[in-house]
């Protein structure tokens, strides 16, 4: 994706896509220490507008933290940034990508004294698990992969190195003939999707793995919590185990690219009646009125480009 027209904007300045380059050296290429972004912005009827962009912009700087890196540009620059690249794309809708990486002074595991960089890119990007995963649900195995425990890399900052498990989840999963994995903890509890959070429905009760279980705090689950407290649908964080997603009601993955996908199936074992249950049919038609802008109550979360 390296060889089209657009820009993208490094370190303060907006380049032309194909000039967006790095040196070999960089410390993150070798060593994986660097911290990244998922954002959407959706066309609403009062224009583009990037979805929670304030609470994608604060976990950026947090996962930077909890990595000790110090992004070089002002919490308001960056916010900024990221409206101008949709702005300089005239893109309707789309995915933006900030990244902030470690430089090439010098290799050494230590990065101490290497500068620190920040990149932006938007593109228009469509269903991550795609459309009809959106309609029908999408099959899901469990990884022969752990997900990270919580004092390994750090599970709350959504690092490069992080991902290293996400891919070999997924490929193992896609190569399998699924469409993604679901990874447990070291503890052998449901912990996330490869790139996605994770929700079953019971008995009309909505429950996701708490924190401790090493997923992402992820942006979608908490507007999901708000989604569940709306339509007045209960929902707990706890433990839960693989064998509770085998007989719950209903399952789906959420995530700023796989949005709100339904789970039709884990393991070859059918949830459910085996398509989108008639909760999370609800809950996902909600979460599309929020970031397309069709609910003033949550006119705050959209920020016009
Ligand atoms: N878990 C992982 C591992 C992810 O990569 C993502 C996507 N960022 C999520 C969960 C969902 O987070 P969010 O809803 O903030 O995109």
């Amino acid at each position: 994706m390296d060889d089209r027209d657009g820009k993208i904007w490094m370190d303060g300045t907006l380049v032309d896509w194909r000039d967006a380059k790095i040196h070999v050296l960089s410390h993150t290429l070798h060593y994986g220490c660097g911290a990244f972004e998922g954002v959407r912005a959706y066309k609403t009827a009062k224009g583009t507008a990037i979805f929670r962009l304030r609470e994608h912009t604060q976990r950026l700087f947090d996962s930077a933290k909890i990595l000790r890196m110090k992004i070089p540009f002002s919490f308001e620059q960056v916010m900024e940034a990221q409206r101008e690249v949709v702005r300089a794309n005239q893109l309707e809708s789309c995915y933006l990508r900030p990244l902030t990486w470690i430089g090439s002074e010098k290799l050494g595991v230590s990065p101490k004294g290497n500068k620190i960089h920040l990149m932006i890119a938007a593109w228009a990007w469509g269903a991550y698990l795609g459309e009809e995963g959106l309609q029908r649900g999408i099959r899901v195995k469990t990884s022969s992969y752990t997900r990270h425990h919580v004092n390994i890399t750090m599970t709350q900052a959504k690092s490069v190195s992080n991902y290293t498990n996400s891919i070999l989840a997924n490929m193992e999963a896609t190569d399998d003939g699924y469409d993604e994995a679901l990874l447990l903890d070291s503890a052998g509890f449901v912990s996330e999707g490869a790139g996605e959070n994770l929700f079953v429905i019971k008995n009309g009760v909505v429950y996701t793995p708490d924190l401790s279980a090493g997923a992402l705090n992820g942006i979608t689950r908490n507007t999901i919590f708000a989604i569940c407290a709306d339509l007045g649908i209960k929902i707990v964080e706890k433990r839960i185990t693989r064998d509770e997603v085998y007989i719950c009601d209903e399952a789906f993955f959420t995530g700023t690219a796989a949005e709100v996908t339904p789970i039709r199936e884990l393991d070859r074992l059918p949830i459910g009646a085996g398509q989108r249950g008639p909760i999370t049919e609800k809950i996902q038609s909600a979460f599309f009125d929020i970031v397309n802008g069709r609910n003033a109550k949550y006119a705050e979360w959209l920020t016009l480009v």
